[in-house]
């Protein structure tokens, strides 16, 4: 007897990167916030709060963020949807676009798939498994080429592809995603959130294709992690159907007005992001020469494999010693670590660590 649907019994819940509590002495490279602070034109405004936004309900479509990201991504007002982080996008997307048996319907009804390469974000798949949906993974080959003709035979209601890739840092070419969105019959969502830390955007898709949808966050390009906003680009005709699943106020007042003045400070975003990218490349040339393998990244975090050791004792190690990095005991990572990339001094401490425990 249980009080749940079959597939909640079935499923595992996700598990959310460690957060420590505020003011513990860590150095946190596990779940790719960005190591500086948010735009002062963000937090100038948190201290200026006024009263009469949170006695009202907030704007149910956040227009005027909407309004600051056409400013600033040149695509129109009116093609963007809003979420409480790009993790309630996923969400709402699933929801509106997937379904299949939950194992007590017989015959199962439905046959809208959740399809994506393998390794990805883990969350598409508990997500799935909440709908619940039927999942087909399609695994990517040793140097991460896209498999787009397995992904296409999967024939998902929804196709996921972030790009850049976490935990693998690759970028999808355009090319490869404009074949995958000319071929699938379903949605493409293009997971973009770490685009702040790359060279390339698939953004001109959304103009080329009904049936794609680009994911942004501003947890990691613009520091807000901790006001759960992120956003999507596509046709009018495909938000429409995502309008009807999203909570009404699913954004609250002070993330619109916050998101807002982040989203205006373009400057100050990039040149964090400047930062983390030259910090990236030092961070994977220090690792290498301490015997990792560092795949090439173009997030704000690196995966590396130890060459001696394994990653899991490494990783228990690096906690000992006060240093946070991602552990995924999955299939094809047990031999990996996912390191944020940090300040160049948080960085230097990880290194000095890692030396340390050579000795
Ligand atoms: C961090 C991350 C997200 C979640 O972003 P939020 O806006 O914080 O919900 C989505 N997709 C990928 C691939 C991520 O790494």
């Amino acid at each position: 007897m249980s009080y749940f649907r079959p597939a909640i019994d079935a499923m595992t819940g996700y598990i959310p990167g460690e957060q420590p509590k505020p003011g513990t002495k860590i150095i946190k490279l596990n779940t790719n916030e960005n190591p500086y602070p948010p735009s002062p034109k963000a937090m100038e405004l948190l201290q200026n709060l006024d009263s009469e936004w949170l006695r009202r309900y907030p704007d149910p479509f956040a227009r005027e963020f909407c309004q600051a990201v056409s400013d600033a991504l040149g695509v129109p007002a009116d093609w963007i949807i809003v979420g409480n982080g790009s993790d309630e996008l996923l969400n709402v997307l699933i929801r509106s676009c997937a379904e299949g048996s939950d194992g007590a319907e017989r015959p199962p009804k439905g046959d809208r798939k959740v399809v994506y390469p393998m390794p990805t974000y883990v969350l598409y798949r508990t997500l799935a498994a909440i709908q619940p949906a039927q999942v087909v993974e399609v695994p990517y080959s040793a140097n991460f080429q896209l498999p787009i003709k397995e992904l296409v035979a999967a024939n998902g209601a929804i196709t996921f592809i972030a790009s850049p890739n976490s935990p693998s840092g690759h970028v999808v070419p355009l090319d490869d995603l404009r074949e995958l969105a000319q071929q699938v019959s379903g949605i493409v969502a293009i997971d973009e959130a770490y685009v702040d830390f790359a060279e390339d955007t698939a953004l001109p898709l959304v103009q080329e294709f009904q049936n794609v949808i680009v994911l942004r966050t501003l947890s990691k390009g613009y520091s807000l992690a901790g006001l759960r906003m992120g956003f999507g680009v596509a046709n009018p005709k495909l938000l429409a159907g995502l309008f009807k699943v999203k909570d009404s106020y699913n954004i609250d007042a002070i993330a619109i007005a916050v998101g807002t003045a982040a989203m205006r400070d373009q400057a100050y975003k990039n040149a964090c992001a400047d930062k983390v990218k030259i910090s990236r490349t030092k961070l994977a040339l220090d690792l290498k020469n301490l015997g990792f393998t560092v795949l090439d990244s173009q997030g704000n975090f690196v995966l590396a494999t130890p060459t001696e050791g394994n990653a899991e004792s490494l990783y228990l190690a690096l906690k000992e010693l006060g240093i946070l990095v991602r552990y995924y005991k999955q299939p094809g990572l047990e031999d990996k670590l996912r390191i944020t990339v940090g300040t160049d001094e948080q960085n230097q401490r990880l290194i000095e660590a890692l030396v340390s425990l050579k000795e």
